[in-house]
């Protein structure tokens, strides 16, 4: 099958939760393409079992530049603050708000306190990622991509995860609205839906596997098995990259076919 390469050298890339999971692999796959990569998580150390580095050095490892900067995406002066720590290196040109949180609950379930923290994270951390990135290219007069990662879920209802399931409906909607709005910039805005995919978030790896296996799925996988965080990094280069410059307020499932049918 044919292969692809990017070049993103000399651009810098924000990406939000990039110690763990998808984000690090959208951290490490910007890394290769020659970016400098600023991870801003909560916390510098991956989560992942197989990793023993964190995500800024794992990047200087590669043909990238890597930084780390805390950062707490419920708090929008914090998003703004890594922004404008990217000037040290030029300036933001690829904003990706990715990090994000789970909460297992049903309606009647669900804390009023753990609806607003997972709204705040989630719906929020795209928001004012996006309105903090965009403020900043616009300034500097760079027509940069925005990359949020939503989910199956911006769709798909799921038993027990209604309160998620209302964040990542807002992530689409904050996707389509913001490139909407930061058109006439040039400034494009997507977003990455991903199925379910390998990572220590949620449930364990090994409990999504034995999910996947023993077919104890809403619905079955297509593909049938769990889909990678390199999976989900594909397809967010993919639309950050001029390959997709003509590609603007779209969901793109990472999914191995889940929402087909
Ligand atoms: P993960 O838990 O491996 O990584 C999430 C990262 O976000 C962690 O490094 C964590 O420290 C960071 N984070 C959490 N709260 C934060 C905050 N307030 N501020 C900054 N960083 C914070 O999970 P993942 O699977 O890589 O998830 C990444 C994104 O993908 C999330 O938005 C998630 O909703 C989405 N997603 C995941 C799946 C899946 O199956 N894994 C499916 C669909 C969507």
């Amino acid at each position: 099958m044919g292969s692809v390469t990017y070049d993103f050298a000399g651009e810098t890339v924000i990406v939000t939760g990039g110690s763990s999971g998808i984000g690090r692999a959208v951290a490490l796959a910007f890394g290769g393409a020659g970016a400098t990569v600023i991870n801003a998580d909560v916390r510098r150390d991956p989560k992942d079992v197989d990793a023993d580095t964190p995500t800024d050095e794992a990047v200087d490892a590669t043909a990238g530049r890597g930084e780390y900067v805390e950062t707490d995406v419920s708090d929008p002066a914090a998003l703004s603050a890594v922004v404008e720590a990217a000037h040290e290196f030029g300036g933001v040109d690829v904003m990706v708000n990715n990090a994000g949180w789970y909460n297992q609950a049903s309606l009647f379930e669900t804390a009023p306190e753990e609806f607003e923290r997972i709204h705040a994270i989630n719906a929020g951390g795209a928001f004012f990622g996006c309105r903090a990135a965009a403020a900043d290219m616009i300034d500097r007069g760079v027509a940069g991509t925005i990359v949020n990662t939503a989910s199956i879920s911006s769709s798909h209802a799921q038993r027990d995860q209604i309160s998620y399931d209302a964040t990542k409906g807002g992530v689409k909607m904050i996707t389509r609205g913001a490139a909407l709005e930061l058109a006439d910039h040039g400034i494009r805005v997507n977003a990455v839906a991903p199925g379910q995919i390998a990572t220590e978030f949620g449930t364990s790896v090994a409990e999504k596997e034995a999910a996947v296996d023993a077919g104890d799925m809403a619905k079955p996988i297509p593909l049938d098995r769990l889909g990678t965080p390199d999976d989900v990094a594909g397809a967010v280069l993919f639309l950050a990259s001029d390959a997709a410059g003509y590609v603007t307020g779209e969901l793109f499932y990472v999914d191995g076919g889940w929402q087909i049918y």
